[in-house]
């Protein structure tokens, strides 16, 4: 697709249009993907972070946010039960926390590997060593969203962050030969549909195994917090025009999605979608993992099986490991 296409169908009220697009990006998911929803159960084990985002609960000036670590042994047992209940991935997801070293970390992905497992970590920015460390612990894949290809918001959003080393984290990873996930926000405060536009490009030029596609949705502890979240629509009509892009990127139906739009999830499955990402995360910490407010925490494994029969499909038997042949992250150059 060009990108006056992506643009056209991003901006287009026309019925038939979005019709054509949401049919032909289930087509595409049908036929590069299957029928098969891969579940991955999220473990959010830290919510303390060093950095300051503009649109994140979890920042470090958010002094109202109660702050929690889990231990290795915690995280353990609840990826022990997210395994028996049925989920073939584990997501080790948190803030930028320099409290866990990397031998710890370490620790914790030989632990969770155990359960013969997949194991994604989300962790942030890291050195090429790190990184290393922790795919040699056993790591399979790593997800790092850039949030947004727009060098000059970018640099409005995360103040204390580098739009050029992100992306150099992901061409590590790449080289370490993670399965690579990355993403953006939909709707952010000054973000033109143009800028989502490029998102969607780039996805395609990253070669991506992953793609997460939330809305933004402001959090009223933070600077973005008197702005506009982004809505359901327009977050659906992204995650369409990125199957059809990306063909064979398994791209979750978020949480962040199923928070703006009750029915959110099951429209994006519907337009796209292969992945499921239930959040277990034990309820006592989830209420405080709170990168924007009112997030689901009563996500279950139930739900998320019943939510996939739903809409005519059923839960994949397997690790749910990359559809692609291997490919390079490529730095972009505007
Ligand atoms: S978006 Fe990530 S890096 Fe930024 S403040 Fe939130 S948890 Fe920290």
């Amino acid at each position: 697709m060009t990108k006056d296409e992506i643009l056209y169908y991003l901006k287009t009220h026309h019925e038939v249009d979005m019709y054509g697009i949401f049919e032909l990006a289930d087509r595409v998911r049908k036929r590069y993907c299957g029928d098969g929803v891969h579940l991955r159960g999220i473990i959010e084990f830290s919510n303390c972070c060093v950095r300051n985002c503009l649109y994140c609960g979890l920042r470090r000036g958010n002094g109202r946010a109660r702050r929690y670590r889990m231990t290795v042994d915690e995280v353990y047992q609840v990826a022990e039960c997210a395994v028996d209940a049925g989920v073939k991935t584990i997501v080790l997801q948190s803030g930028e926390d320099p409290y866990y070293s990397v031998s710890e970390l370490c620790r914790m992905v030989e632990r969770v590997k155990e359960l013969d497992v997949a194991v994604t970590l989300s962790l942030g920015e890291k050195s090429y060593r790190d990184y290393r460390s922790l795919k040699e612990a056993g790591a399979d894949r790593y997800l790092l969203k850039f949030e947004t290809s727009d060098k000059r918001l970018y640099a409005l959003l995360k103040p204390d962050s580098s739009y050029v080393n992100r992306f150099r984290c992901l061409e590590y990873l790449s080289e370490l030969g993670y399965q690579v996930g990355s993403g953006n926000m939909v709707g952010l405060p000054n973000q033109s549909s143009e800028s989502i536009a490029d998102d969607i490009l780039l996805f395609g030029m990253l070669e991506l195994d992953m793609v997460g596609i939330g809305p933004f949705i402001p959090h009223p502890d933070t600077p973005l917090g008197g702005f506009n979240g982004g809505s359901s629509g327009l977050t659906v009509k992204v995650i369409a025009l990125t199957r059809i892009l990306t063909r064979n990127a398994h791209i979750p139906a978020t949480t962040a999605l199923a928070t703006v739009d009750p029915e959110g999830r099951r429209k994006a499955l519907c337009c796209g979608a292969n992945v499921v990402m239930p959040n277990v995360t034990p309820f006592s910490y989830a209420a405080d993992y709170e990168i924007y407010p009112d997030k689901l925490t009563e996500d279950t494994i139930d739900g998320a099986k019943k939510l996939v029969s739903s809409v005519g499909r059923y839960v994949a038997k397997g690790y749910g490991h990359s559809l692609k042949m291997g490919g390079n992250v490529n730095i972009p150059t505007h």
